[in-house]
């Protein structure tokens, strides 16, 4: 079958990958929904699980200069956000290995009963 193997950190809400639905964090890892990105409303969360990450990118943001890598699906490799490798204004280093997932790229639902299948 090719398997992949996929982690998963549990927990009653998750963040799954909008195009695939693989599980990538949960309710308990977000940290802030006040960021953006580049479709719009961004999450910054603790821990992501099944990300593939691009090399080191030095970035400049609204926030500071930023040394960032873009994480995408480890399952069908779609693009969903970044990490924050390493900040250089002393204010933004509570970023630092964070990730950022992209609210349009991401969906959120409750764990086990939001699968319900078509029997006819
Ligand atoms: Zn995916």
């Amino acid at each position: 079958m090719g398997r992949i193997f996929l982690n998963h950190l549990g927990g009653s809400r998750l963040f799954s990958c909008a195009s695939c639905d693989i599980p990538l964090t949960n309710r308990s890892e977000l940290i802030s929904t006040r960021f953006t990105g580049a479709t719009g409303r961004a999450f910054l969360f603790n821990r992501v699980v099944n990300l593939n990450f691009s090399d080191v990118q030095d970035r400049v943001m609204l926030t500071g200069r930023h040394m960032v890598r873009d994480v995408s699906c480890k399952n069908c490799e779609a693009k969903l956000g970044w990490i924050y490798e390493f900040a250089t204004e002393e204010n933004q280093r509570y970023k630092e290995g964070k990730v950022i997932l992209e609210r349009a790229l991401v969906s959120e639902s409750e764990s086990f009963d939001d699968h319900y299948t078509n029997e006819n």
